[in-house]
C-alpha cells in the first residue's frame, strides 16, 4: 500500500498533533517496575520565568537521554517542576505591587504580600511548563513538583530539624551581601561584578601619644572610616616596626584604635603599605579580624544602608551623602591628603540592581568544616563522593570546580531576610544574662507539653551567646564609670548577649503557643531557596517518607545543568542525598557548554541579542531548535551562536552587530527589502511606526533542512511501496549496494550508541546527519532506483529502504521527535510489519519503539571502503562537470590509473559510477594513460582523467578564464592592500577585518584552481 506524505513537514502540525497524542498515551509516566529505571529531575526554572535559550539547551539534552532510554528499554522518569526561586520572586512582585499600587511589602503585610505572590505563581507556573511542553520535552507532567509545595515543604523542615539536632546549624554574626533595597543577604551568585569610576581617597590618622606622626592610607569608601577597629601594617615593613603596638585616633569621632602587624592584609609593596581595617564592612578586614579578635568590630550601617548611631553625628546619613561630609571633615580637620579617579570593580545585587554592602549580621549558617569530633563534616562528605568516582562529571574537568570550591569548606549561610519561602522553625528569645537563659532552660524542662516533644525528639534547644556583644559588655563593665554601666544595662536590654533558640519538628499550634506566651518569638527569616532545591532529587519522591519511588528512582541517573550552579547547587545536592538517605543524589553530572553569541557575549533581552526560543519554535519549528541544540552541545566550555535580527516585514535576517546592541542604534534598514526596523532590545514601549525585530540564527535552518532532506527521501519510499511484503534479510546474499548501506547502518548506530553513552551529544548529531543525509538519502536512495523499476528485484529493496528508514527515524527520534513521529506514522499505515534485523510488528508510536540495535557482524569494513573509493570517483567526474558547466545529459569519458584489484572493484560497480557520475565510457587498470584535453585528480589510490575533448573549444575556454584569472588577480591585490593598510586594521570592527581576511584565501584558492584549469588545456 503507498502512502502518501504532504509534499513539505509543517512543523506548526505535527508540534500540535503528537503533542496531543503523547500526552493522552501518558508515555512521559513511569510508575515502579522490575525494568532498571533511567531517571533525571529537571533543574527547576524560575517559577516566575521565561523559558530562555539556557533552559532550551538544557532541557532537550535531559529529553534526548530520556527518550534515548526509553526506547532502550529503561523505565524512564523525568521529574519536572519549578523552583520559588525566593528572592528573585519576591522582588519581581514587589516591584509590579509597587508599579501599579505604589505599595510596598510593608504596606501589605506578611500574609497579603504571600497571598499575592501564590496568585502570581500560579499564573507563571503554568506559562513556565507549558513553554516546555512546546519544544517536546516527555517529562512525567503528573508528578510535577514545587519546591514551596506542601511535600517539599515537609522534606525541607525535616531536613533542617534535623541538621539543627545534629549541631550542623548555627547562629552566629558573620559579613554578608547586602541588599540595602530589598533588605536581605544574598548569595554570591545573586550579585555580579561591574567597573566603574570611582575616587581613590588618601587620608592620615595621628599616632596618639606621638606628636607630628601619622599613619597614611588609602580607600574607596571613606565612610568606612567610622568602623574602623584598628590600622595594620606588614610585620616585616620597617618603617612601621616602631609604631606596632601603639595607636592612632581616628579624627572625625576621637576613638582610638590600635596599629597591629598581620602578613595576609598588609602589602608593603603596594601604597603607603598601611591600610584601615573595617571588619564589619569589608571581607578581608572581616577575615583580619577572625586573627586579631582583640581589635573588636563595628557594624555602621542601618539595614537600608543609612548610617546608624554608630556613626556619630553622621547617624541617619545614607551611606552615599556620609561619605562626602566625611571626606569633607577630613579635609578640613587636615588630614586629606589627596584622591586619585581609578575604575573600580564593584559589586551589585543582581535582583536591585543596586550596589551591595558587606554587612554584619546574625544569620542561620550551615557548618560546612569538619565535625568537632575530627569525623568529615559536609565539604569533605560531598568532595570525597566525587574523589572517588561515585558521582562523575562529563566533561570530567568540571569536577575541579566543585572540588576546588567545596576545599574552602565555608559555612553556608541559608537565611534570608525575605517573606517568600519556607519560614525558619525556630522560636527564640534573648536573654541579658547566663541565670535568665537558665531561668528559661528550668521552665521548658517544667512544661509537661515541651517536655513530652523534647523526650520524643521532636524539639530541640540550643543555647547560643554572642560573644562579640559579650566582650563589648565586659568592656563597658571594665570601664566601670556609672555612664558605662548604665549604658551596659541599657544595651544588654536592647540587644541581650544570650539566646536560646528552639527548633520544633513539626507545626504543633499547642507547642507554638506556650512558647510564644513565655516571649518566644519565630524566626522572621525564610531559608535561602538553594536550602530546598537541594533535596530535589529526594523530596520529589516522597522523602521524607520511605515511598516505593524512593526506593525505585533514587539515586537518579544522570542530572544535566549549568555550570554556574555547580558549588551552589549540585555540591548542595551530593551534601543532602549523602546526609539524608545516606546516598549519592546522582551517578553522573552532565555540564552544558554556555551560550553566546558571535561577539562572546551571553545572550540577554537586555543586550539585543536574546534569541527567544519560542520565536525559534515559530520561525523553524521545535525539531530545528533542538538540532541546533543537541549540535552546540560539545566539549569546549562555550558555544557561540551567530545571532540575527528577522526583518518584520520581510523575514530577512540581518546580523546583529555590536552597535546594535544595548539599544545604541534606534533604526536599521533590511538589507533585503530595505525597510526600517527597531533592532532588540529592552526598548520601554511599542513604537507604532517602527517594530522592533525578533531575534533569530541562520543556524537553525540546518535542523530544519534536515528534517526536510528526511521528509522528502520518505516520502520518495512511501511513494513506492506497492506490493511490499516483510521478510527476513540475509545480507550475505545482498547486493553489495545493500551490504553497504546495512554496514554503514550498523557501525553508526553502535556509535551513536557509544556517544550517547558519554554524552557526546554534537557528534550524536553530527553522525546521524552525515549518515542520513549523505550516504541514506544521496547515495543509497539514487542506488536503489533501478532496482524499484525492476520487479525482480523490487521487494528485496523496499525491505531495505524500509528498513534503514526504520532505524533512521528511530536514531532521529530523540533528537527531533516531531518528525520522527511523523514518519513512524506514515510507515506504520504502510508498511505495519518492519524493521532490523527482523521485521516486527512496529510500536503504535516511535516514542516507545525499541532503539536500533543491529548484529555486529552486519558491519563489514572492506566493504565501506570500496563503496568510500567509489564515491570518491563520482565526485571527482560530478566536479569536472560542474568546473567546465557540461550540461547533465552529456555522457563523460573517464579513464582511471589503478591497481589490478582497484580496477576488479570498480568493474564490479561499474553500473553506479556510469550512473551516478554520468559516465558513458569507462577506462580502468595499471596501463591507462592520460588523455589529451583531460581534467586529471590524483588519490591515494587512482589518478582519474576526465577527458574533455570535443566537449568544450580548449582556445575560447583558456581565454575565458585567462581573463577571470586578471579580475580574480586585481581583487586579491586590492583587498591584500587593504589589509595591509594598519589603518583600516585597526578601526575597522573586528569581524569585517576578518572577512577580508577569508576573502583573502578564498580567493587564492579560486586563482590556484583557474590556473591549473588553463594547464590542462593547454596540455
Ligand atoms: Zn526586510
Amino acid at each position: 500500500m503507498a502512502t502518501e506524505l504532504p509534499k513539505a513537514f509543517d512543523p506548526k502540525e505535527a508540534q500540535k498533533r503528537w503533542l496531543a497524542f503523547w500526552t493522552e498515551k501518558n508515555y512521559g509516566h513511569s510508575e515502579p517496575d522490575g525494568r532498571t529505571p533511567y531517571s533525571i529531575v529537571i533543574p527547576p526554572p524560575n517559577v516566575t520565568g521565561a523559558l530562555h535559550m539556557g533552559h532550551a539547551l538544557n532541557n532537550t539534552l535531559q529529553d534526548v537521554l530520556i527518550r534515548w532510554r526509553r526506547m532502550q528499554g529503561y523505565n524512564a522518569e523525568w521529574m519536572p517542576g519549578t523552583d520559588h526561586a525566593g528572592i528573585a520572586t519576591q522582588a519581581v512582585v514587589e516591584r509590579r505591587i509597587w508599579a501599579e499600587e505604589k505599595k510596598t511589602r510593608r504596606d501589605l503585610g506578611r500574609e497579603e504580600l504571600v497571598r499575592r505572590i501564590w496568585q502570581w505563581k500560579d499564573q507563571y507556573e503554568a506559562r513556565i511548563l507549558g513553554q516546555l511542553q512546546q519544544i517536546g520535552c516527555s517529562c512525567d507532567w503528573q508528578r510535577t513538583a514545587f519546591t514551596l509545595d506542601e511535600k517539599r515543604s515537609r522534606a525541607v523542615r525535616e531536613t533542617f530539624f534535623r541538621m539543627f539536632r545534629d549541631g550542623y546549624i548555627f547562629r552566629g554574626k558573620r559579613l554578608v551581601n547586602w541588599d540595602t533595597q530589598l533588605l536581605t543577604s544574598v548569595s554570591d551568585d545573586e550579585t555580579y561584578t561591574e567597573d566603574v569610576k570611582s575616587g581613590f581617597w588618601t587620608f592620615k590618622y595621628p599616632v596618639k601619644g606621638m606628636p607630628d606622626t601619622f599613619i597614611r592610607f588609602s580607600t574607596t569608601r571613606p565612610e568606612t572610616m567610622l568602623g574602623d577597629t584598628a590600622v595594620c601594617v606588614h610585620p616585616s615593613d620597617e618603617r612601621y616596626k616602631h609604631l606596632v603596638g601603639k595607636t592612632v585616633t581616628i579624627p572625625l569621632l576621637g576613638r582610638d584604635i590600635p596599629i597591629i602587624a598581620d602578613g595576609q592584609l598588609a602589602d608593603p609593596e603596594l601604597g603607603t603599605g598601611a591600610v584601615k581595617v573595617t571588619p564589619g564592612h569589608d571581607p578581608n578586614d572581616y577575615a583580619c579580624y577572625t586573627r586579631h579578635p582583640e581589635i573588636g568590630i563595628i557594624n555602621i550601617l542601618n539595614p537600608d544602608g543609612t548610617i546608624n548611631e554608630n556613626g556619630g553625628k553622621y547617624q541617619g546619613m545614607d551611606r552615599y551623602k556620609a561619605r562626602e561630609a566625611v571626606i569633607k571633615d577630613m579635609e578640613e580637620k587636615g588630614y586629606f591628603e589627596g584622591k586619585e579617579d581609578r575604575v573600580i570593580p564593584l559589586k551589585f545585587s543582581d535582583r536591585s540592581k543596586t550596589p551591595i554592602e558587606p554587612y554584619l549580621s546574625d544569620q542561620w549558617f550551615v557548618k560546612m568544616g569538619d565535625r568537632d569530633d575530627g569525623q568529615p563534616g559536609f565539604a569533605q562528605m560531598a568532595m570525597d563522593a566525587v574523589s572517588s568516582g561515585r558521582v562523575k562529571f562529563f566533561p570530567a574537568r568540571y569536577a575541579n570546580t566543585y572540588l576546588e570550591w567545596l576545599g574552602e569548606k565555608r559555612d553556608w549561610c541559608i537565611s534570608r531576610q525575605l517573606w517568600w519561602g519556607h519560614r525558619i522553625p525556630v522560636w527564640s528569645d534573648g536573654c541579658p544574662d547566663k541565670e535568665d537563659l537558665d531561668q528559661h532552660v528550668s521552665w521548658l524542662r517544667a512544661n509537661p507539653d515541651l517536655r513530652a516533644a523534647e523526650d520524643t525528639g521532636d524539639l530541640v534547644v540550643s543555647e547560643h551567646a554572642d560573644e562579640e556583644l559579650s566582650r563589648q559588655y565586659e568592656n563597658l563593665c571594665a570601664i566601670g564609670t556609672p555612664e558605662a554601666l548604665a549604658k551596659f544595662k541599657q544595651l544588654r536590654r536592647e540587644r541581650p548577649p544570650y539566646y536560646l533558640h528552639v527548633a520544633l519538628h513539626f507545626e504543633d499550634s499547642r507547642l507554638v503557643e506556650q512558647l510564644e506566651k513565655r516571649g518566644f518569638h519565630q524566626s522572621e527569616d525564610v531559608l535561602d531557596t538553594w536550602f530546598s532545591s537541594m533535596l530535589w532529587t529526594h523530596s520529589t519522591f516522597g522523602w521524607p517518607d520511605q515511598t516505593p519511588e524512593l526506593d525505585y528512582y533514587y539515586p537518579t541517573s544522570t542530572l544535566v545543568t549549568s555550570r554556574d550552579i555547580i558549588t551552589l547547587w549540585v555540591a548542595r545536592m551530593v551534601i543532602a542525598g549523602l546526609y539524608n538517605l545516606n546516598d549519592i543524589p546522582f551517578h553522573h553530572v552532565y555540564i552544558t557548554p554556555k551560550m553566546l553569541d558571535t561577539f562572546g557575549e551571553g545572550m540577554s533581552k537586555t543586550k539585543g541579542n536574546g534569541v527567544d526560543p519560542l520565536d525559534i519554535i515559530e520561525l523553524y519549528g521545535a525539531d530545528a531548535l533542538r538540532y541546533q541544540m543537541v549540535s552546540i552541545a560539545g566539549e569546549t566550555q562555550d558555544s557561540r551562536l551567530p545571532v540575527s535580527n528577522v526583518c518584520p516585514h520581510c523575514g530577512e535576517l540581518n546580523a546583529v552587530k555590536q552597535e546594535h546592541m544595548y539599544m545604541r542604534t534606534k533604526k536599521v534598514a533590511c538589507t533585503k527589502c530595505k525597510k526600517p526596523f527597531r533592532p532588540g532590545g529592552p526598548w520601554p514601549d511599542e513604537d507604532p511606526e517602527l517594530q522592533t525585530a525578533r531575534q533569530a540564527s541562520e543556524r537553525f535552518e540546518i535542523g530544519r533542512n534536515f528534517a526536510n532532506k528526511l521528509w522528502n527521501a520518505a516520502r520518495f519510499i512511501l511513494m513506492n511501496l506497492d506490493g511490499y511484503t516483510s521478510g527476513p534479510l540475509d545480507p550475505k546474499s545482498l547486493p553489495i549496494e545493500d551490504r553497504w548501506i546495512l554496514s554503514r547502518l550498523a557501525t553508526t548506530t553502535k556509535t551513536v550508541t557509544d556517544l550517547l553513552e558519554e554524552y557526546h551529544f554534537s557528534e550524536v548529531a553530527r553522525t546521524i546527519y552525515d549518515f542520513t543525509w549523505s550516504e541514506f538519502c544521496d547515495w543509497y536512495v539514487e542506488m536503489a532506483k533501478g532496482r524499484l523499476k525492476d520487479p525482480a528485484g523490487r521487494v528485496g529493496v523496499q525491505r531495505l529502504l524500509v528498513g534503514v528508514l526504520d532505524a533512521i527515524v528511530k536514531l532521529v527520534h530523540p533528537i527531533m521527535p516531531f518528525v520522527a513521529e511523523s514518519l513512524w506514522q506514515a510507515l506504520n499505515e504502510a508498511a505495519p510489519d518492519r524493521g532490523l534485523p527482523e521485521p516486527l510488528k512496529a510500536a503504535e508510536s516511535v516514542m516507545i519503539a525499541p532503539w536500533p540495535a543491529l548484529p555486529t557482524d552486519w558491519q563489514d569494513p572492506a566493504m565501506e571502503t570500496r563503496i568510500a573509493r567509489m564515491q570518491e570517483l563520482v565526485r571527482i567526474v560530478r566536479d569536472v562537470r560542474n568546473r567546465y558547466s557540461v550540461d547533465s545529459k552529456t555522457p563523460l569519458e573517464v579513464f582511471v590509473r589503478c591497481s589490478e584489484a582497484v580496477a576488479t572493484d570498480f568493474q564490479a560497480l561499474r553500473a553506479f559510477i556510469t550512473l551516478l557520475a554520468g559516465v558513458g565510457k569507462l577506462h580502468y587498470g595499471p596501463g591507462v594513460a592520460k588523455p589529451k584535453q583531460a581534467a586529471t585528480q590524483v588519490t591515494s589510490e587512482f589518478e582519474a582523467y576526465v577527458s574533455l575533448e570535443g566537449l568544450i573549444d580548449p582556445a575560447a575556454e583558456v581565454k575565458r578564464l585567462e581573463k577571470q584569472l586578471a579580475e580574480k588577480r586585481k581583487q586579491l591585490d586590492a583587498t591584500k592592500a587593504k589589509l595591509a593598510n594598519e589603518g583600516f586594521v585597526s578601526r575597522a570592527p573586528a569581524e569585517v577585518v576578518a572577512q577580508q581576511r577569508e576573502l583573502v584565501a578564498e580567493l587564492e584558492k579560486q586563482i590556484a584552481s583557474i590556473e591549473e584549469t588553463i594547464r590542462e588545456l593547454k596540455a
